[in-house]
């Protein structure tokens, strides 16, 4: 997610963009999808009721065990039921009213059925709520499943929306379906079960990359972003619109429906992407689409391509802007006359960024956060200063990173230690100098230290080896190390107080 912006007009000095200009020796690897291993496959089919403010939904996941363990049970977040009551609603920035300007009304999921899918037939399985919010949904297993084995798991389940701009709900056209389906939890071997409740403080999601096939149904009048390729359009007799997606490696799939949508595309090598935005806010849409098209080519080229056929930034009801797989939320305010372009333009790159970093690489957030943000934060100077020099990208990067820590410490509001995990935060205000600031501060020094070429080949080798995968503080340092040659312990010293 993109942190509040605390500076407005800070860059936007008209100047000649001037891209393709990094001194780089050889071209970022490409992502190649056949590389990966193998991934649990959602397959999902949903009908949205725009007037009721429900979605009734069936899921089938085909869910691998990709661990040595063998699993008695499985885990699934059902997020919107933290979105059942004022105590537990996720709201952003602990601003209750922003988040509900029409008023408090639930959102929650119901669980209707879990089954298992058998050669003949399909067989109840057990299945119970529990933790904060009841958020974290215990399917028992009749059989043991060995791992590396799979088995086919179907869930049907209702959702009511609340009248949020949140990542979940819905607002004056839109309905946002963001962390909405029954999500596999994940199993490591350092937490065993991840079962975290939905934190109302940064990203609190984990999850495997997996393949989807979504399936939704509106009223015709609805356009439809999502985290997929849309590959079948079907209209019905009732004036619904049965449209479906499918996507590879995705960490989460998400999905804004909108009655008031303009859409604008542009293909640049192979990816089509696209600006969702308000009828009214086509000047800003078109901007939007070319900052999403100069962040999406940046970042292939100095972090390795982009691996998706589709990137999808959407205007929506949202504080500022979120991170999906090959899909954004960008708050509905940045659009309009009475912001400067500059939030749009750092929230789109911010939310860029973190394709590569959340999404291709993926990372505990809830106990790392910083190893996504802090990069997504990072990506913002770095794209400010090869499309408009160093200059504007000093100036920004002491604004928005070194103030901002420096504040920080000196109020004693963060000690300055990286890995801190959801639980440890009070509230934004150390959270967002931590994760975001000190971590992209670090990030930055460690770019000096050892020079351009070197940092970003550690960059791309880091996302090259853990694509589509989990990556975690530890594997980062030992990537620095390995690529640079360099023994850097004294360096991370400072930032990372568990090291020795
Ligand atoms: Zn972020």
């Amino acid at each position: 997610m993109k942190t509040r912006l605390k500076l407005l007009s800070i860059l936007l000095i008209i100047t000649v963009v001037i891209f393709g200009c990094l001194a780089q020796k050889e071209a970022a690897p490409a992502l190649q999808m056949d590389e990966v291993e193998a991934r649990s496959f959602y397959n999902i089919e949903a009908e949205l009721n725009v007037e009721e403010k429900v979605l009734t939904a069936v899921e089938e996941i085909n869910y691998y065990n990709n661990d040595k363990i063998e699993m008695k049970e499985l885990y699934f977040h059902v997020y919107p039921n933290a979105f059942r009551t004022k105590e537990t609603a996720p709201f952003l920035f602990d601003d209750f009213e922003n988040a509900y300007k029409r008023g408090f009304e639930p959102g929650y999921g119901e669980i209707i059925s879990v089954s298992k899918r058998e050669e003949n037939g399909e067989k109840l399985l057990k299945y119970s709520l529990s933790g904060e919010g009841e958020t974290i949904l215990k399917v028992e297993l009749d059989s043991p499943l060995k791992p590396y084995e799979r088995v086919n798991i179907k869930i049907e389940f209702m959702l009511k929306i609340p009248p949020a701009g949140e990542r979940f709900g819905y607002g004056e056209n839109n309905f946002n379906l963001g962390n909405w389906y029954p999500i596999a939890a994940v199993y490591d071997d350092k937490d065993g079960w991840n079962l975290d409740k939905y934190y109302a403080i940064g990203d609190p999601f984990y999850s495997d990359a997996a393949d989807y096939r979504v399936s939704i149904k509106t009223p015709e009048e609805y356009v439809v972003a999502a985290s997929g390729q849309l590959v079948e359009e079907i209209k019905e007799d009732d004036g619904m619109v049965k449209r479906t997606y499918e996507g590879r490696a995705l960490r989460d799939f998400a999905i804004v429906a909108n009655n008031n949508f303009d859409v604008l595309e542009e293909e640049i090598d192979g990816i089509k992407v696209m600006s969702y935005y308000y009828k009214e806010d086509r000047e800003r849409g078109e901007e939007a689409l070319e900052y999403g098209v100069k962040a999406i080519k940046l970042f292939s080229k100095l972090y390795g391509n982009y691996p998706y056929p589709t990137y999808s930034v959407v205007q929506t009801e949202f504080p500022s802007g979120m991170e999906y797989p090959a899909l954004v939320y960008i708050s509905d305010k940045y659009y309009k006359p009475n912001y400067s372009s500059d939030p749009l333009l750092i929230t789109i790159v911010h939310e860029t960024a973190h394709q590569w970093f959340y999404g291709i690489v993926g990372n505990d957030q809830i106990d790392e956060p910083w190893l996504d943000e802090a990069f997504a934060a990072f990506s913002e100077t770095l794209y400010i200063e090869l499309t408009y020099g160093k200059k504007i990208a000093e100036d920004y990067y002491n604004r928005s990173v070194t103030n901002s820590v420096e504040a920080a410490l000196s109020s004693e509001i963060i000690d300055g230690g990286l890995v801190k995990s959801l639980s440890e935060f009070k509230n934004w205000d150390d959270y967002g100098p931590t994760a975001y600031d000190r971590g992209a501060q670090m990030l930055n020094e460690l770019r000096q230290k050892l020079g351009e070429d070197t940092f970003l080949e550690i960059v791309r080798t880091y996302v090259d080896r853990y694509k589509f995968r989990i990556a975690t503080t530890e594997d980062f340092i030992n990537v620095c190390q390995e690529v640079s040659g360099k023994d850097l312990k004294e360096f991370f010293k400072p930032w990372f107080d568990s090291m020795e």
